[in-house]
């Protein structure tokens, strides 16, 4: 008997074709929790790796959503990112877990999600420097706990912590008249150790893929470090 992790149900493992042909992997969730999880399969955005089978035709085109067309229509932020990968669809029962990730410290509930996190890790980004979205100092310190951290642990490599937070207060005093211009919002930093990026590859680790901006800040500062490409997984998009 398996407890889901999610929900605590007792549940048997199934022999599914899967198992029968030898790629079955541990089995962490009921039926009823896999079911709600929407995996990304077929077409998707070649940039930000949406799926394409939940949108209409006028949203896309060819192998790119408008919102990734928009992003690389932009100088300023052309080539930022490479491209993300995620996961899972952001539905609401991906939303409710994400949530639960985050407030309530579930850190058994990340490993659910080992296996198919580490395939992404392997079959898109191998070698790839391993680098979590920073939570802010303060948040970090209310709950003990950094779900992004966590997700980039389950990927089996070195995790670097190449980034850092700009502390609220830092935040306006250190953005020049320039800097507003463009509109570049200084929330992330290099930190210390930021050398080990210096003309690597770098995929960054987040809970959800949302608007893209926030990957496309942190990136652009591995960029200015010298990293050679960045890219993104996530576990929701
Ligand atoms: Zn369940
Ligand atoms: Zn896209």
């Amino acid at each position: 008997m398996n407890y889901c992790l999610y929900c605590d149900e007792g549940f048997y493992e199934t022999v599914s074709w899967s198992f029968v042909l030898g790629i079955a992997g541990e089995m962490h969730f009921c039926e009823g929790c896999s079911s709600s999880l929407e995996r990304i399969e077929g077409e998707i955005c070649e940039i930000c790796g949406r799926s394409f089978s939940l949108f209409p035709e006028q949203y896309r085109q060819e192998n790119r959503c408008n919102d990734c067309i928009h992003w690389e229509e932009d100088v300023n932020w052309r080539g930022v990112l490479v491209k993300n990968r995620s996961l899972y669809v952001y539905n609401d029962f991906l939303k409710e877990l994400i949530s639960r990730l985050k407030y309530r410290g579930d850190a058994e509930l990340v490993m659910g999600f080992r296996q198919e996190f580490r395939k992404i890790y392997q079959h898109e980004f191998k070698g790839f420097v391993v680098v979590p979205v920073p939570l802010s100092q303060e948040r970090h310190y209310e709950r003990g706990f950094n779900q992004t951290q966590l997700l980039a642990e389950l990927l089996g490599v070195e995790v670097e912590h190449a980034l850092e937070r700009v502390l609220h207060e830092k935040k306006q005093s250190k953005k020049s008249r320039q800097e507003r211009l463009e509109m570049k919002e200084t929330i992330f930093e290099l930190a210390n150790n930021s050398k080990l990026v210096y003309g690597k590859s770098v995929v960054l680790v987040d809970d959800v893929y949302t608007t893209g901006a926030t990957l496309r800040q942190a990136s652009r500062v591995l960029k200015e470090g010298g990293a050679l490409q960045v890219s993104s997984m996530t576990l929701g998009r």
